[in-house]
C-alpha cells in the first residue's frame, strides 16, 4: 500500500477507535500567548462558540528572562483586538503611564502585564487547563485536558508557540544527559550560573541578550558565533517614524519589523509570501532578519565579555563536570574553551512531528514542507479543521508571524477561513 494511504488507513482506524463523548465545540483554540488570544477575541466577535486553554502568557514568563526587553518597538507590539482601545498605548494609558516611542524597549514584565489585562478584558474565557491530547474522531477532533475531561470538537487552532520547536543541534545533545547543556527558553532566572563560566551558542538577540544579563548576573559568558561577527542595529533617528526625514523614509520606509523595502514586503505581503516557490520561501525566512541585536544592546556586550565569532563548534565533550568546547575559526585555526554550562541560543525549527499534544496518526496526516504545516490562506492544515499559527505559521507566510505584529494578520485570515469552512 502507498504509503499515503496507509496514513490514511491508519487515521481512519483511528478515528473508529475512540469512545469520546460527543458535545459539539465548534471551536478549540490551544494555546494562550500572543495568537491564542487574537485569534479567541475575533472568533468571539464574530459569534463563533469556542474554548481556549492554555496559561495565558505563559511563554513569556516561563520561557524568557527575567531582565529581558522587547525588541519590537512599542508601536509593532500590540495583540490584534478587533476593536480599537487594547493596544499596549492602551495598556499604558489605563495604567497611568505616557505614551512612548521607539526609542522605549518595552521591559518583559511590562509585556506580560500587558499580555494578561488584554486577556483579562478581551479573552476572559481562557480555561488554564492543559491540553493533553488531540486525536482525529470522525471528522471532528477528540480533545483530552490533563484534567482528564474529554469532549469533542469540530475545529482546532494549535497556537501552542515556540517552545516545542526549541531547537538543539544534534550533535551536542549527548551533554544534555549530563546536565551541562540547555535552550535558552528553559531559563527565567540567570542568576543561578552566577560565578560560573558559561558557554553562550549563538548570534541572535537571544543570544547576545542572554550573555550580557549573565554577565549583569555575575557569571562568566562567553559567546560563540559561527557569524563572522556579532551585528547590532541602528539606534532610531527620532522616537517616532513620522518625524524622520523625507529622503531617509523613501530611502528605507518603516514597518512592523523595522525600516527597509524588504522588509515592508514581508510585513505587508504575508498572504502572497504563501505563494512563493517553497525554496524562496525558506530562504527569506531565514534571511530577512537574520541574526542581530537591538541598537540598545551593543554597550552591554562590546568589551564586557568574550565574543568569539567566526567559530564553529568542532567537539564538544564532558570533562571533570564542565563541559570542554573545540573551536575552529574560519582560518581553520582552533581554540579551546572551558565551562561549566553550555546555553543553546539556537532558536526555533518548526516541526509538526513535535507536537506531541497531536496524536500520531494525526501529526502523520498533516502535509508539510521541511517540518512545517502546508496551510491554507485560512490556515488550515492538509487536515480539515486543523488550524496552526503563530511560528508554525511562519513557513507559509514568512517572518512577520514569528513576531506579536502578524496577530492581527493571522487572526483575520483564519476567522474568514473558519466561517468559510462553516458555510
Ligand atoms: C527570547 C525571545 C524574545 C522575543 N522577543 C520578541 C519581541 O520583542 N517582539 C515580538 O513581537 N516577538 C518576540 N518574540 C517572539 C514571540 O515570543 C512570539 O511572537 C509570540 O510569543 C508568539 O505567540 P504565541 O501565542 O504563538 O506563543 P506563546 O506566547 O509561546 O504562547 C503559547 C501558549 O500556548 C500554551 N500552551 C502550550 N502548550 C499547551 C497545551 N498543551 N495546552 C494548552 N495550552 C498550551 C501556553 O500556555 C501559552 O499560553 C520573542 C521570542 C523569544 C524566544
Amino acid at each position: 500500500m502507498p504509503p499515503n494511504l496507509r496514513v490514511a488507513a491508519r487515521y481512519r482506524a483511528a478515528t473508529r477507535a475512540t469512545g469520546i463523548r460527543r458535545e459539539g465545540v465548534p471551536v478549540v483554540v490551544i494555546g494562550a500567548g500572543p495568537y491564542g488570544l487574537a485569534t479567541a477575541a475575533r472568533l468571539s466577535a464574530s459569534g463563533v462558540r469556542l474554548r481556549i486553554f492554555g496559561e495565558p502568557m505563559q511563554g513569556w514568563h516561563t520561557h524568557m528572562p527575567e531582565g529581558m526587553f522587547l525588541k519590537s518597538v512599542p508601536a509593532a507590539s500590540s495583540i490584534s483586538a478587533p476593536e480599537p482601545g487594547y493596544g499596549f498605548a492602551d495598556f499604558r494609558a489605563a495604567q497611568g503611564s505616557g505614551p512612548v516611542g521607539d526609542l522605549y524597549p518595552i521591559p518583559v514584565e511590562e509585556f506580560i502585564g500587558y499580555g494578561r489585562w488584554f486577556q483579562e478584558r478581551r479573552v476572559p474565557e481562557v480555561e488554564r487547563s492543559m491540553v493533553r491530547g488531540v486525536q482525529a474522531v470522525d471528522g471532528g477532533f477528540g480533545i483530552t485536558l490533563d484534567s482528564g475531561e474529554e469532549f469533542l470538537a469540530a475545529a482546532v487552532v494549535v497556537s501552542t508557540g515556540l517552545v516545542p520547536f526549541a531547537h538543539e543541534p544534534r550533535e551536542l545533545r549527548h551533554l544534555a544527559a549530563a546536565g551541562l547543556t540547555s535552550h535558552t527558553c528553559e531559563h527565567r532566572n540567570l542568576t543561578r550560573f552566577e560565578g560560573q563560566r558559561v558557554a553562550v551558542l549563538g548570534a541572535g538577540q537571544s543570544a547576545l541578550e542572554t550573555a550580557a544579563l549573565l554577565n549583569e548576573a555575575g557569571a562568566h559568558p562567553t559567546l560563540v558565533a559561527r557569524a563572522p561577527a556579532v551585528v547590532f542595529g541602528d539606534p532610531p533617528q527620532t522616537d517616532t517614524p513620522s518625524a524622520r526625514r523625507r529622503s531617509t523614509r523613501l530611502y528605507k520606509p518603516g514597518s512592523a519589523l523595522g525600516p527597509g523595502w524588504s522588509l515592508l514586503a514581508v510585513s505587508r505581503g504575508a498572504a502572497a509570501y504563501r505563494h512563493l516557490p517553497t525554496p524562496v520561501r525558506v530562504r527569506l525566512l531565514h534571511t530577512v532578519l537574520g541574526p542581530s541585536g537591538a541598537w540598545w544592546l551593543r554597550e552591554r556586550v562590546a568589551g564586557r565579555f568574550p565574543v568569539l565569532s567566526g567559530r564553529t563548534v568542532r567537539s564538544a565533550v564532558p570533562e571533570d563536570g564542565t563541559v570542554r568546547l573545540e573551536l575552529t575559526d574560519t582560518g581553520g585555526g582552533t581554540e579551546l574553551v572551558r565551562a561549566e554550562h553550555l546555553l543553546m541560543a539556537t532558536g526555533y525549527r518548526v516541526d509538526v512531528d513535535r507536537l506531541g499534544l497531536l496524536e500520531p496518526t494525526l501529526r502523520q496526516a498533516v502535509q508539510t514542507f521541511g517540518g512545517a504545516p502546508r496551510l491554507s490562506a485560512g490556515f488550515e492544515s492538509s487536515v480539515p479543521g486543523l488550524y496552526f499559527t503563530g511560528l508554525a505559521a511562519a513557513p507559509s507566510f514568512g517572518p512577520v508571524l514569528r513576531f506579536v505584529c502578524g496577530t492581527g494578520f493571522a487572526a483575520r485570515q483564519l476567522a474568514a477561513g473558519l466561517a468559510a469552512r462553516n458555510r
